[in-house]
């Protein structure tokens, strides 16, 4: 039987900005909504059609729907993300955030490999000889350009390179070529947005599959996806407000085996956020955000009727949450994007 996801009317349309420009944007904006489970978030990326933000909207229903899983681990190591700002900003981004691990932006339209060169070596200074660095191209190098620079990049030891190319078969060449230099190859979009994220796989085209918990349509896609797999998994977010990135962290702390530190530090590059944000301390996060604010509220601890201990979503600040609240026809245009994700979610069950 068809059913929509419903949305209550009383949902939140955000307007957050950035601390810097990332990934092409300089605010980030979503929905924010409390179910009898708790709250959740929706904010696919502004250019994302109906179809995409479907899958988004899948994922923000799955907290009232089917809960999220039981943590096996009590904290999550992560990363300080680095957006493609100057040397002194990035070197001082990555000393203050407590982070062992740190991930670069690199292949920035408009700049230079000399301008990542000089980001990652002030970020190798800051964490040190034993800190761990990842850089992240988003797909902007092809192959050619991706092996020089990361044959370049790597004398600052890489930990691993996320998505240097854009393509499955682009990265399959590329690993060839650099392993043969101990570099490992991350695959990103070509997990979330190729359609098939097991061709990546069968091209044996990564090292590490990152998954992102609204892209991926839910925690329990996710869970699956990694089984599937077969590859060391990095839970990353997708520049959520805190709501977004408890989700994320849900999927950390359920995940079998967790090696590498995870990309849900970024509450870090927003300028303001829904309430008090999820931001690690000594490089690790909570693996269940919300059961102190929940539980004093409650007077409970959050348990499921077996008494096993269950994640626990993220709880606003109601002031913070109005105070970050979009304009009128910002909000208007949140709600006919969410009616058209609503109908394609509808047409396709
Ligand atoms: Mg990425």
């Amino acid at each position: 039987m068809k059913a929509r996801i419903s949305v209550p009317t009383g949902a939140v349309v955000y307007d957050l900005p950035l601390r810097h420009r990332f990934r092409g944007l300089d605010r980030r904006q979503g929905m924010v909504w409390e179910t009898p489970a708790g709250w959740t978030e929706w904010s696919p990326f502004p250019e994302y059609g109906p179809a995409e933000a479907a899958v988004w909207l899948r994922a923000a229903a799955e907290l009232a729907e089917r809960g999220w899983p039981a943590p096996v681990r009590t904290v999550v190591p992560v990363n300080v993300t680095i957006p493609a700002v100057g040397p002194d900003v990035a070197c001082r981004l990555a000393a203050e955030s407590g982070c062992r691990t740190a991930k670069v932006k690199v292949a920035e339209r408009g700049q230079s490999l000399g301008d990542d060169l000089a980001r990652v070596e002030a970020v190798r200074a800051a964490l040190g000889p034993a800190g761990r660095l990842r850089v992240d191209a988003n797909g902007a190098w092809d192959v050619d350009t991706a092996e020089r620079a990361l044959r370049a990049l790597n004398r600052f030891d890489l930990e691993y390179a996320e998505q240097p190319c854009a393509t499955v078969p682009e990265l399959a060449e590329l690993r060839r070529r650099v392993a043969r230099h101990g570099i490992l190859i991350a695959a990103d979009e070509s997990i979330r947005r190729s359609g098939d994220p097991e061709k990546v796989v069968a091209a044996a085209a990564a090292d590490i599959a990152i998954l992102k918990v609204q892209p991926l349509g839910g925690i329990w896609r996710c869970l699956e996806l990694a089984e599937r797999l077969g590859l060391p998994v990095v839970v990353s977010s997708a520049l959520e407000s805190s709501i977004g990135l408890a989700a994320g962290l849900a999927l950390a702390a359920a995940l079998p085996e967790l090696p590498y530190a995870c990309g849900l530090n970024t509450a870090r590059l927003l300028a303001a956020d829904v309430g008090e944000p999820l931001v690690a301390t000594g490089g690790a996060l909570p693996a269940r955000p919300g059961w102190q604010a929940a539980s004093a509220r409650e007077g409970a601890a959050s348990t499921s009727q077996n008494g096993v201990l269950t994640a626990a979503p993220y709880v606003p600040d109601p002031a913070r949450l109005a105070s970050v609240q979009a304009a009128p026809a910002l909000a208007k245009a949140w709600r006919q994007r969410l009616a058209q994700a609503q109908f394609e979610l509808f047409r396709d069950s």
